[in-house]
């Protein structure tokens, strides 16, 4: 019988680590590079990126879809960080710059920015349009845990 684990991929490598689910909480690194699994920061994904987190890994990934000319996203990301402290290592957050990587942006059909989105098993499970504060994204993203 072998505990229950979760994929995690690599912040720095996106090599991907199979941690068991009782040690993610203690700081875990990574087998192939020795980074930290999880850094208390969102990560900024590109397509390699978005690929090995939210396709492959097994974590919850909430994902702001955002662009620097924008306001109310810059606005947003102090907020977002905050919230990816309180959200990790049960979610990892992560954000897609939609000017550096209009790819993911247009597979997703983003209309509006900043949009949230929550994708497990990389599937899209809820999404949220506008600007959140961090007690806000946190208990918006906890209900669909
Ligand atoms: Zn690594």
């Amino acid at each position: 019988m072998s505990a229950p684990s979760t994929l995690v991929a690599c912040p720095a490598c996106n090599g991907l680590n199979r941690v068991p689910d009782a040690r993610l909480a203690d700081a875990p690194n990574c087998g192939r590079c020795g980074a930290a699994l999880f850094t208390g920061h969102p990560l900024a994904l590109d397509d390699a990126g978005f690929h090995a987190h939210v396709d492959r890994a097994g974590l919850p990934v909430l994902v702001d879809f955002w662009a620097p000319w924008c306001g109310p996203c810059r606005m947003m990301a102090p907020h977002f960080e905050a919230a990816a402290a309180q959200l990790e290592p049960v979610v990892r957050l992560a954000k897609v710059d939609t000017e550096a990587q209009p790819a993911l942006g247009s597979r997703f059909g983003i209309r509006s920015i900043p949009t949230l989105a929550l994708f497990r098993d990389g599937r899209e499970v809820a999404r949220q349009a506008g600007a959140l504060g961090a007690a806000d994204i946190v208990r918006w993203t906890r209900q669909f845990l």
